[in-house]
């Protein structure tokens, strides 16, 4: 697309109000870390819990559905497999549990048939007709809106629209639906024994209590769960995303989507081991480079990953926990617990105060908080204080200010998978340089994450998650 028919694109797009969720809501860990499908958790995930929501609404089986995509997701949706996504949800599939080797066979299936089975039901789909990608098109709410209709046997017409607000969340009606398979459920009149929704808040918390920010959280999962069951599942999402890496680091060959983008993971892994004798002076980055690079090549080819908080962005966190298991001394299981706690307190703080999603924010909202929050969790592991933590989730954000979202094809590729690795890098400086400090700082994370905030309102949409600009127009597909 030219600049000019971007141009024209943008020119329709109505004027769109965030949804950001209520800041006095409290959320849980489990909504923050979700173990779901690539290669995206706005465009990907979210669509899919969207369709599954609607027809789970139907009271019968419907004469027909349709479904119409508007702003971001009809713009890249194809590239970040919104279609697929959706022909899954319509047929009772969950981002949490569909089998990453059995999605295009089952994709197959419904086109060829044009049919789609829910349960007992079976339902004539045909998909150039029922599943509209309305480009240039915004729904008032956000940028990644859905719209679903049913046509009932009585003549009837049951319609519901859904917005997918980042990190697999969608927002239907009123209500913000459970982003997670744990059942954390955001929840606006939940009590939490120790509350915050700043960062001065999270300080002043753990001030007042002597409890580390790990802890902090820890004691407000209890609002939902025992702490066992809270334990058991950081600790699934810690294997989830060490089988991420290790998955990532086994497959060769071509991602899909066309771009001709090669997986390197395999190859850099094959070099990094057999380099292990001498370390080079630059082999911990390169590992950490690696493990993120895993992740995100597992992503772009729809695999099984942790959406955290965003597919997009999903390697940066493991590939800090996974530096931190093979590379800090005296690592062990309850350190990687710490460092997921403290860095979901970062990122409750950016889906309550901003967003993370790159339809509003830009990628500063995706791997930017993911930076942001590895890097608070690793400054807790290494021993800093709550105020090192801060800092270092500060400077996390800090330089990750104004990152565009610009995916060449629509595909979560280029730039998304190499961004990844700095994201990680960025995130383990951003950790030791808070640690070299005594906590003390000019910029808080409060006033970094309301700059984000404004950056990303400010940014031109062409630079949100629409490929109309930067290098998805910029760079020839070849
Ligand atoms: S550029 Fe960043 S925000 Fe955009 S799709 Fe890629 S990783 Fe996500």
């Amino acid at each position: 697309m030219t600049t000019t028919d971007a141009d024209s694109v943008l020119a329709e797009a109505r004027p769109r109000q965030r949804s950001r969720i209520d800041s006095s809501a409290a959320i849980s860990v489990v909504d923050l870390f979700t173990i779901g499908i690539g290669p995206s958790s706005s465009h990907t995930v979210g669509p899919m819990r969207a369709a599954l929501m609607f027809m789970e609404v139907l009271p019968e089986q419907p004469k027909n559905v349709t479904c119409e995509l508007f702003g971001s997701l009809a713009l890249t949706g194809h590239g970040h497999a919104t279609d697929t996504a959706i022909l899954l949800g319509l047929s009772g599939e969950r981002p949490e549990t569909a089998d990453p080797e059995t999605i295009a066979p089952q994709i197959a299936e419904i086109r060829k048939a044009q049919v789609i089975r829910f349960g007992d039901w079976s339902v004539p789909f045909v998909e150039d007709r029922d599943l509209l990608f309305h480009k240039g098109v915004f729904l008032e709410q956000h940028s990644n809106g859905m719209r679903f209709t049913a046509q009932m046997a009585d003549g009837s017409e049951i319609v519901r629209e859904y917005f997918s607000v980042g990190g697999g969340a969608v927002l239907g009606g009123d209500a913000i639906a459970d982003a997670s398979s744990g059942g954390g459920k955001i929840g606006h009149n939940l009590v939490q024994p120790l509350p915050f929704s700043s960062g001065a808040e999270m300080l002043s918390q753990g001030e007042e209590t002597g409890l580390c920010i790990a802890t902090l959280v820890m004691r407000n999962e209890a609002a939902w769960r025992p702490q066992a069951e809270t334990e058991a599942f950081l600790d699934d999402v810690i294997d989830a995303m060490n089988a991420s890496i290790d998955r990532g680091m086994k497959q060769e060959g071509m991602l899909p989507g066309g771009l001709k983008v090669r997986r390197r993971a395999k190859a850099i892994h094959a070099r990094l081991r057999a380099g292990q004798e001498g370390m080079q002076p630059a082999a911990v980055f390169e590992w950490v480079s690696l493990f993120a690079l895993a992740v995100n090549e597992e992503n772009a080819a729809g695999g099984r990953v942790v959406t955290a908080p965003t597919n997009g962005a999903a390697g940066v966190i493991p590939a800090v926990l996974r530096y931190y298991r093979k590379f800090v001394p005296g690592a062990d299981r309850e350190g990687e617990r710490q460092l997921l706690l403290t860095a979901a307190a970062i990122g409750f703080l950016y889906k309550k105060r901003a967003s993370i999603s790159a339809a509003e924010m830009g990628c500063q909202g995706e791997v930017g908080v993911a930076c942001s929050m590895a890097a608070a969790g690793l400054a807790a592991v290494l021993g800093g204080t709550n105020q090192q933590v801060e800092n270092a989730a500060e400077i996390g954000m800090e330089h990750n200010l104004g990152l565009t979202c610009d995916p060449i094809g629509g595909l979560v590729q280029i730039p998304c998978i190499e961004r990844n690795t700095m994201g990680a890098v960025k995130a383990i400086n951003a950790a030791y340089l808070a640690l070299q400090g005594d906590g003390r700082h000019i910029v808080s994370l409060d006033a970094v994450i309301e700059t984000m905030r404004q950056t990303g309102e400010d940014m031109a949409s062409r630079y949100k998650e629409t490929s109309l600009g930067g290098l998805a127009v910029n760079v020839v597909e070849c």
